[in-house]
């Protein structure tokens, strides 16, 4: 839901993407700034300018969601944990973390990063505010900054709500798991608290339309609905999280893994291993020491004539580190990198000998059966 949409730019080496609904909302706020929110400020500003200090305040209110997602993202990077891109969409952002915090306090300051940030933007425009007021009531400057000074307010409050996956639900989770020592447990009951927040801003949106103020009942249905999917995915997603890591890479590979031998034909290969085991690449070794990764794609770069007389080692892939895994390393962290990488199988190496293979589909069925027999 939220992969769709373009790259707008790159900050702290994080793409920044910009989902589609973005642009509605983004122009549903410069009209309703231009046309109703500036003329209340100032009635006799000119239509020109109105529409000017809209997409400028419009611009800046985005700006100031971004920086909020960022400063969440610098306090994760800087506990090593790497964000793979932040997304813009309807009401904020969402940052695609690898991995979570290991830590109740490392996640309790990544989680108060955004709020606090919001909080500090606010204070600034305020401040604004308050020098302005006095001889220039009706300035623009004043209009936008008490506007952003207001958002960014309402940001940091929305956010502060302890429901999970809320920041503020993220820092009472962080709290109950340093007391009891217990991550699904603090996730469980936060995310059961963002739950019953988005079901009251569910009845508050119904009770507004049951007013006739249709706009507003409609947005907070929208917001209640997506806080609680929200809620409902967070849950899962750390319990996956945490099967996903606690299983070591060694316990579930498969081993011996069917090699080639890098002085093999293509024709060769082709016959005893592609046509016989029928994965479609294969790691390649040279002596006993990992060398390279043959696959069909490789082979199919070459003229069917001269697969008799082409080795594996003349083709193979020798960018070891890119479908390469530890076999210390943890489940999830496997599954990342087949992701990012697109491979449906990694390699396993150790002292630069093919340990085994780990492929996607080892790791679901390990997931299926830990759940089936309930010990997940
Ligand atoms: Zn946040």
């Amino acid at each position: 839901m939220f992969t769709s949409g373009f790259k707008l730019l790159r900050v702290l080496g994080i793409p920044i993407y910009v989902n589609y609904t973005w642009f509605i909302v983004f122009s549903l706020v410069v009209y309703t700034l231009a046309v109703s929110y500036f003329p209340y400020f100032g009635p006799y500003y000119e239509p020109f300018l109105r529409w000017i200090m809209a997409f400028a305040a419009a611009i800046m209110l985005f700006s100031s969601i971004l920086l909020h997602e960022l400063s969440h993202s610098y306090v994760a990077q800087k506990q090593g944990i790497r964000i793979k891109s932040i997304t813009l969409f309807i009401f904020g952002g969402i940052a695609q973390m690898v991995g979570e915090s290991r830590t109740p306090s490392g996640e309790m300051k990544i989680a108060a990063a955004g709020p606090a940030l919001s909080l500090f933007l606010s204070g600034i425009f305020w401040f604004i505010v308050f020098v302005l007021k006095r001889d220039m009531a009706t300035s623009p400057v004043l209009a936008i900054s008490y506007f952003l000074a207001s958002t960014n307010m309402m940001l940091a409050v929305f956010n502060l709500i302890p429901g999970f996956p809320l920041d503020g639900g993220r820092m009472l989770r962080a709290f109950i798991w340093k007391r009891t020592n217990n991550l699904n447990k603090a996730t469980l009951i936060t995310s059961r608290i963002g739950k019953g927040f988005a079901i009251l801003l569910i009845i508050g949106g119904l009770w507004h339309i049951l007013q006739g103020v249709f706009i507003s009942g409609l947005w907070l249905i929208f917001v209640g609905m997506f806080l609680q999917q929200a809620a409902d995915q967070g849950y899962r997603q750390t319990l996956l999280h945490r099967t996903l890591s606690s299983v070591k890479i060694r316990d579930i590979m498969v081993s011996p893994a069917v090699v080639v031998d890098d002085n093999m034909t293509l024709d060769h290969i082709v016959n005893d291993f592609f046509f016989r085991y029928r994965f479609n690449s294969f790691p390649v070794i040279s002596g006993d020491n990992m060398a390279g990764t043959i696959s069909i794609h490789d082979i199919k770069g070459v003229d069917k004539e001269k697969w008799p007389f082409t080795i594996a080692r003349d083709i193979m892939y020798t960018k070891i580190a890119d479908f390469t895994i530890s076999p210390e390393s943890g489940a999830l962290e496997a599954l990342d990198k087949m992701l990012d990488t697109q491979r449906g199988r990694l390699v396993v190496l150790e002292n630069g000998r093919v340990a085994g293979i780990i492929s996607q589909r080892d790791i679901m069925q390990m997931l299926k059966l830990k759940a089936d027999l309930g010990t997940s």
